[in-house]
Formats: C-alpha cells, sequence, structure tokens
C-alpha cells in the first residue's frame, strides 16, 4: 500500500470509532474537539511530510522486513546510518510542530521488540519473533501509528508488583483462555494514544522469578473491547477552546497524553510477544528506553530551534537583540540545543548490529543524551524567560486586544520596536510562554525530565556502561601498577 497522506492517516483514525473522557464528559467524535485537534495535525504532519518535496527522501525508506517503501516512523533501523536519519527526521518534525508529535514511542518500541523477541526465541524456543516480524510488516504496509505502553502507575514505589494493595497497578495477565490471554491494568502518560491505531504493551521494568504475570509484551487495537481513556490536562489547555488562537501560543499543533486502562482484555496468542520470560523484560525496557532516550537528541532539538528562534524575535522585537549579553544568552542557548543533537548523533553513529539485524543505538552515549535532556531544555527555557522579559507572565488576553474599550491602550503601551506590530509581539510572547510555561512545557520540559524515565534511571545505566573496568586498567597501565 502507498504512503498514507495526513488526510488519509486522519481518515483511517476517524474509521477506529474511538471515544475518551475529555474534562469529564465522554466524547466521541474526538476530530472535532478543540483539545484533541492539534494533536491530531502534529501526527498528521509525519504523514505529509513523506510526500513533502523538500524533505520526503528523509521520511521515506525501503524497508527489508516487508521489501516496500516505508516511512521511517516504522522502520526497522538497517544500519547506523538508518538510526542517524531517524535523529534528523525528528529534529525536522520539531522545529515544523514545535510540540511533541507522538510517533515515536511505537517506532522505539517495535525496534526493541524485534530484536528482544529473537533473542528470546533462541534461548526458550518461543514463537515471538516470527509473530512480531508478520506483525510489525503489516504496521509498515498498513502505515500505522502505534503507541508505546510501558509506564504502568507502579503503585507503592517501595513495593514490587506483588506486593502491591492492587495487583493491577502493575498491567498483567490475570487470565489465560483458550488463544490468548485477558491482560488487566493500565499504562499512565500514553503519548499520542488517541491518534493511535495500535498500541505495543511492553512491561514497565525488570522483572523477577516469580512476577511472571507481569511480563508481558503484546499489541492490542486501541478500540479493543476494554480499553478506555482518560485524557491528560496540560498547562493553559482550555485556551485551546477559544474562539481566538492568539492565546494558545501554538495555533497549529500540540501533543496529547492520556491515561489507558485495561479491563480484562483479550489479546489473541499472535499478538503476544512475551508472556512471562522474565529474564528478557529487562532487556526490553533497556533497549526501548535506550531508542528514546536517542530520539530526544532529535525531538527535543528541533522544538529548541522553535525556542531559540522565537527568543531571538522576541529580542529584536524589544530591541535588544544587539546588546553583549543577550547575543551572548542567545549562543549559550544554541550551545545548549546542539549539545544535545550531538548526544543524538553520536548514539545514533556509534549503533551497532542486533542479532536480529536491526540496529541498536550504543546504549551508554544514548543515556548521556538523555541525561542532558532532563537538564539542557530547562536552562534554555531560563534563558527564553530571561530575554523576553515579564510580561510573558503578565500579558493581557486576545480577549482584551478585541474589545474596543482596552484594545487602544494595549495597542498604545505594548508598542516596542516599530519594525513589528504589537500582535506579533504578542504572538512570540505567547509561544515563548506556551514553551516554558504552558501546555507545550508538558513536551519539552516535563517530558525531557520524566519521559523515557527519570534523570535516576540514566544514571544506573551510565554506571553499567561506563566501563570502569577499561578506565582503571589504563591508569594502572600509565603508572605500571600491577
Ligand atoms: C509527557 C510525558 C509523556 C510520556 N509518554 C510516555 C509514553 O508514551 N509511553 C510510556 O510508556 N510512558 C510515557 N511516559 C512515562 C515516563 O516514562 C515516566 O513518567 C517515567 O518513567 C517516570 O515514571 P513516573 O512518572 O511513574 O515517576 P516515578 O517513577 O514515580 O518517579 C518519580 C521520582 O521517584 C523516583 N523513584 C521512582 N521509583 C523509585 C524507587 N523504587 N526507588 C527510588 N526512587 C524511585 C524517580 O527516580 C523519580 O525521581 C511519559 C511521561 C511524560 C511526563
Ligand atoms: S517526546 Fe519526542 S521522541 Fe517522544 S514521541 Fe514526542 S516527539 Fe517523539
Amino acid at each position: 500500500m502507498a504512503l498514507k497522506t495526513g488526510e488519509q492517516y486522519l481518515a483511517s483514525l476517524d474509521s477506529l470509532n474511538i471515544s475518551s473522557h475529555i474534562l469529564g464528559r465522554p466524547v466521541d467524535q474526538l476530530a472535532g474537539h478543540g483539545l484533541v485537534a492539534p494533536s491530531r495535525r502534529a501526527v498528521a504532519y509525519t504523514y505529509d511530510a513523506a510526500h513533502d518535496p523538500a524533505c520526503r527522501e528523509l521520511f521515506r525508506v525501503v524497508s527489508p522486513l516487508c521489501g516496500q517503501e516505508v516511512n521511517r516512523f516504522t522502520h526497522l533501523h538497517a544500519c547506523a546510518q538508518d538510526l542517524v536519519n531517524k535523529v534528523k527526521m525528528q529534529r525536522h518534525c520539531g522545529a515544523a510542530t514545535g510540540c511533541c508529535f507522538q510517533r515515536c514511542v511505537g517506532l522505539d518500541a517495535a525496534n526493541a521488540v524485534f530484536s528482544t523477541t529473537f533473542e528470546c526465541d533462541q534461548r526458550h524456543g518461543t514463537p515471538y519473533h516470527a509473530r512480531f516480524r508478520d506483525y510489525w510488516a503489516w504496521v509498515q504496509q498498513e502505515d500505522l501509528v502505534v503507541d508505546g505502553a510501558m509506564t504502568d502507575p507502579k503503585g507503592d514505589r517501595g513495593k514490587r508488583p506483588s506486593a502491591q494493595a492492587d495487583p493491577d497497578l502493575f498491567l498483567r495477565v490475570k487470565e489465560r483462555r483458550d488463544g490468548g490471554v485477558v491482560i488487566s491494568g493500565a499504562k499512565l502518560h500514553q503519548t499520542g494514544m488517541l491518534n493511535s491505531h495500535e498500541i505495543l504493551v511492553m512491561p514497565t521494568m525488570t522483572m523477577r522469578p516469580g512476577e511472571e504475570a507481569w511480563a508481558i509484551c503484546c499489541a492490542v487495537p486501541v478500540n479493543a473491547p476494554g480499553v478506555r481513556y482518560i485524557y491528560g490536562r496540560q498547562a493553559s489547555d482550555t485556551r485551546k477552546l477559544e474562539a481566538d488562537t492568539l492565546d494558545v501560543g501554538n495555533p497549529v499543533f500540540g501533543g496529547q497524553e492520556v491515561m489507558t486502562v485495561f479491563e480484562d482484555v483479550f489479546v489473541p496468542a499472535e499478538r503476544v510477544f512475551l508472556d512471562g520470560e522474565v529474564d528478557f523484560s529487562g532487556v526490553l525496557v533497556e533497549r526501548f528506553a535506550s531508542y528514546h532516550r536517542q530520539s530526544y537528541g532529535g525531538c527535543k532539538v528541533g522544538v529548541g530551534d522553535v525556542l531559540i528562534g522565537a527568543t531571538a524575535l522576541m529580542a529584536a522585537m524589544n530591541g535588544v537583540e544587539k546588546a553583549g549579553h543577550i547575543r551572548e544568552k542567545l549562543i549559550e542557548m544554541n550551545h545548549l540545543n546542539e549539545t544535545l543533537y550531538a548526544c543524538g548523533l553520536a548514539c545514533s553513529h556509534e549503533g551497532q548490529a542486533t542479532a536480529a539485524g536491526n540496529f541498536q543505538v550504543n546504549l551508554l552515549l544514548a543515556n548521556v543524551c538523555k541525561l542532558n535532556v532532563t537538564r539542557l531544555p530547562y536552562e534554555i527555557a531560563r534563558l527564553a524567560t530571561d530575554i523576553a522579559g515579564g510580561l510573558l507572565g503578565t500579558l493581557p488576553s486576545a480577549a482584551d486586544l478585541n474589545d474596543p474599550a482596552t484594545r487602544p491602550y494595549l495597542l498604545k503601551y505594548l508598542a516596542a520596536n516599530p519594525a513589528f506590530t504589537v500582535i506579533d509581539r504578542v504572538k512570540v510572547l505567547r509561544l515563548i510562554e506556551n514553551l516554558t510555561a504552558g501546555a507545550g512545557a508538558v513536551g519539552y520540559l516535563i517530558e525531557s525530565m520524566h519521559g523515557a524515565g527519570p534523570p535516576a534511571a540514566q544514571r544506573i545505566m551510565i554506571e553499567r556502561q561506563a566501563g570502569m573496568e577499561g578506565k582503571m586498567a589504563a591508569a594502572k597501565r600509565l603508572l605500571a601498577i600491577a
């Protein structure tokens, strides 16, 4: 099948007829909902880009799995250059949308499941890899969006799954039936879930012997019976419901996160890719997390490009663009942003083939990338806040700009560099606000901290991967210590 356009993707999404609870109400018509629409447009961009002559080459690749040209958002990386191209594509999308475009989580999950199932079959004689190959070839040919569902609610963090007051606090196999399993539990923070066709469920952490019920990886259609959605709030989200889009900041695109409940959902065996093999639960988590930590070296950098651009515009609008400290701060913002990109590229260039044949990022460098992401966007946001000025937090509303009683005062007192209109200055301020303190900060800041795991998780991986023995040996060699 030919690669879908954005319009065809949206039509395919609507044919699934899913509903969600949003702000306390059941909503059947997601397409027309003001909170959902920007996030749908952001995913649709990943489809349209594959048809745009300016960038289609980056978004298209021939898949060794299905033998056809596919959208790179469904590709199993066949070489290190594929990993590099993925990061470039993500930076491109981040800069084009200024938000989380949601389609990478499933891509990262698929690459992790592909290599993990291969190795699990080798050790245990399980049938998962062939099943997953068939499943993913179908995803590629249909050009689908897949939600990567890893994060369980986890209840009391000090207790293992079986010691929780409620066993569903970690998603589990509750029952076995002829031809499949019944799963029960929830996945929190699911990026782009309502804009997906499929859910790829993975264990949330390394499971131990005795925790087989929680070591489950499987695929579930988004409209499977028993799956429920409760929409996540974002700061200032209801501005998206206002008639004038000026106060939204990003008037076209936005991200989306959803709480997803699995109430006794039946999964047929051909969609199960790990079921009780606890020794591979940690491998899967580690690989998925590392791919997603690489991803941030692309997407957050693209969004950073937008924030840096908006901040430079703000400086010019305020008439301070030539001041030495402003130029220094803009240099610093670029330095920080390109540092993240360098990490994303480095862990890709150093990627290696897995036993299954796809390419895995360098685990150490991917974790260094993400640990930097937990810090540098915050520093970039701090510098943007500095340059933007206090209006970032005190600007009157679009409604006041539209009100004849207040409009003249706003036009008079918000005027700055005469080369720019007041309305344009307000637009730029609102975009900076969106990314540093509004709905966009969910993706640019909070997700930078917690998405793909909190900083402590990256530190553990860095400690494991740092090769300390080799470093001590180097020091000893130099000093002739035996
Ligand atoms: C915007 C956004 C989008 C996301 N998208 C997705 C998605 O698409 N798919 C998905 O699966 N997940 C997604 N996530 C989830 C993300 O991976 C988790 O938020 C992250 O792993 C942290 O888990 P948590 O939120 O439960 O926080 P917690 O695990 O509660 O962490 C909070 C703090 O407690 C510490 N902590 C936790 N447990 C322990 C412990 N046992 N001992 C000591 N310290 C501990 C952590 O280190 C951290 O400092 C998303 C998150 C965000 C914010
Ligand atoms: S946070 Fe970045 S990598 Fe993750 S889905 Fe959104 S855009 Fe993709």
